[in-house]
């Protein structure tokens, strides 16, 4: 899978892609990752990307040619079949079922806002979708798209050192996941409980399912109504209820 972004601060992303899951990954050729600077895409002396607000206003707002001429330049004929997005805190939540979703493309191209914003033409006429990390105001674009990048990379084939971690993580089926112990057995006189080391395990996994359940309608009641429940959980869930 490739991703491209687009940025005004292509050195923030140094550090982040070259360390741990996500460098491996990338030396690995699992996954190729293109930072493209914006300023490559003006056509003025001074390298303008941005310009105050029409109808007046503090701030500033990026201007569309550049973005415009990075998406055509960078894509060229393949943007047909690249999933166009831009970072804003008015766009689609991006959770765990966004992330198997662009897992599943081939190339995605992330433009990173700054200041006040982008210029509405761009989400109107050059994106395919709108991502948000959250209900809340970033200074700018490019921490997001390092979420959307690490979120999606640990998914895709032959990432993660166990190939079925992600399914068993939290969200991966609708619930959190359930609470995990290593060694020592007794540390500072808090034990682990007993039953993770009794070698059954039968017993273990269903003792991990009714942490995951217990879990979940505790911290997040509001996930287990998507949840992908069994009637065993079901009675469980009713049991913790009254
Ligand atoms: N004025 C904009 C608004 O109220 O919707 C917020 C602009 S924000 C200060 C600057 C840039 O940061 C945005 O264009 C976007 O690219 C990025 N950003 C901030 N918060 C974000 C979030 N929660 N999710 C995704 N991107 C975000």
């Amino acid at each position: 899978m490739r991703f491209d972004i687009l940025t005004l601060f292509p050195e923030m992303f140094v550090g982040p892609f070259r360390e741990s899951i996500v460098g491996k990954a990338m030396e690995a050729g699992l996954v190729t990752v293109v930072v493209h600077n914006l300023r490559d895409y003006t056509t003025d002396k001074h390298r303008t990307t941005d310009d105050a607000p029409y109808g007046g206003g503090g701030g500033m707002v990026m201007k569309p040619e550049p973005i415009f001429q990075a998406v055509e330049r960078v894509l060229g004929e393949e943007r047909p079949s690249t999933r166009v997005m831009l970072l804003s805190p008015q766009g689609r939540l991006f959770t765990q079922e966004f992330a198997w979703e662009l897992a599943a493309q081939k190339r995605v191209l992330l433009i990173c806002g700054r200041y006040e914003g982008v210029d509405e033409r761009v989400s109107q006429h050059l994106v395919d979708d709108e991502i948000s990390i959250g209900d809340y105001v970033l200074t700018g674009g490019e921490i997001p798209a390092m979420v959307v990048v690490d979120g999606v990379t640990r998914l895709l084939p032959g990432v993660l050192g166990d190939p079925g971690a992600a399914m068993k993580d939290s969200h991966a089926g609708g619930l959190l996941e359930h609470p995990q112990y290593t060694r020592p057995a007794l540390f500072r006189g808090y034990p682990v409980p007993a039953l993770l080391l009794s070698g059954d395990h039968a017993k273990i996994a269903r003792w991990r399912r009714r942490e995951a359940l217990r879990r979940t309608f505790e911290r997040r009641p509001d996930l287990l109504k998507k949840a992908e429940l069994t009637e065993e959980d079901k009675e469980y869930l009713r049991g913790l209820e009254e």
